[in-house]
């Protein structure tokens, strides 16, 4: 959580546990600097799926498919998960871990492969729709992404964005943050004013892991 490190290793103390293999994939990503969901993030997610049992979830940015497994092993049966990488480095990792028997949650899981986009597009040509979306993926996109995002997103259904207080530096001021990191923040900080605004959005910002929002479409 941002803020205090103290609260944080204290809440995730309190957490079950990741099933063995998992943790295993986690403690992998994390050895290879692969920047997955923290573990408070986890919880909530988890915690966001058993309340809401989606169906069909769209994932944007599977890295090497830790949190794409993760939703797996936390939803019902008959749930359907598509998530994109573009990254061909990732998605040699991807492809192998959601085709490893380890993990029988795996069946559940169809990557495309490609930019996110524009697979959004294809996606909404094919007519398709989810209950819930979880975007994780490049932060600068995010702003670019939400007119697919929308029309995939079913009423009703929850979109819940990660990494958008990028440890912190969104309340720097403008000037205080290197100009390579500026587009950054200024398009995080107009994602957030749009997803709170929006008249068909009801939108809850938190502090956990690197920031979280969640969004239920009305
Ligand atoms: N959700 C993963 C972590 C994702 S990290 C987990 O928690 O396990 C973000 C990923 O998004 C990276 O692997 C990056 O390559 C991918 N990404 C960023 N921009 C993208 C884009 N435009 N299209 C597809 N993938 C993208
Ligand atoms: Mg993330």
């Amino acid at each position: 959580m941002i803020g205090n490190d103290r609260i944080t290793d204290y809440i995730n103390s309190l957490a079950k546990e990741l099933p063995t293999e998992l943790l295993h994939l986690e403690r992998e990503a994390i050895e290879n600097h692969v920047p997955i969901i923290k573990k408070d993030t986890q919880g909530l997610l988890r915690f966001l799926l058993k309340v809401h049992q989606p169906k069909q979830i769209l994932e944007v940015g599977t890295a090497i498919g830790f949190s794409a497994l993760l939703m797996g092993e936390y939803t019902m049966e008959d749930c359907q998960i598509t998530t994109i990488e573009k990254v061909a480095m990732r998605l040699v990792e991807a492809v192998k871990n959601l085709a490893d028997p380890r993990f029988p949650q795996k069946d559940k899981i169809t990557l495309r492969e490609g930019d996110a986009l524009e697979i959004l597009k294809d996606l909404v040509q094919e007519k398709r729709s989810y209950d819930f979306i979880f975007l994780d993926a490049a932060k600068a996109q995010y702003m670019a992404f939400l007119p697919e995002l929308m029309q995939l997103l079913l009423v009703g259904g929850m979109l819940v964005t990660d990494n958008v207080l990028q440890d912190g530096t969104v309340i720097n001021s403008r000037y205080s943050i290197t100009r390579r990191d500026r587009t950054i923040h200024t398009r995080m900080r107009e994602y957030l004013y749009t997803i709170t605004h929006r008249e068909d959005l009801e939108t809850v910002v938190l502090p956990v892991g690197d920031g979280v929002a969640i969004s239920k479409k009305l």
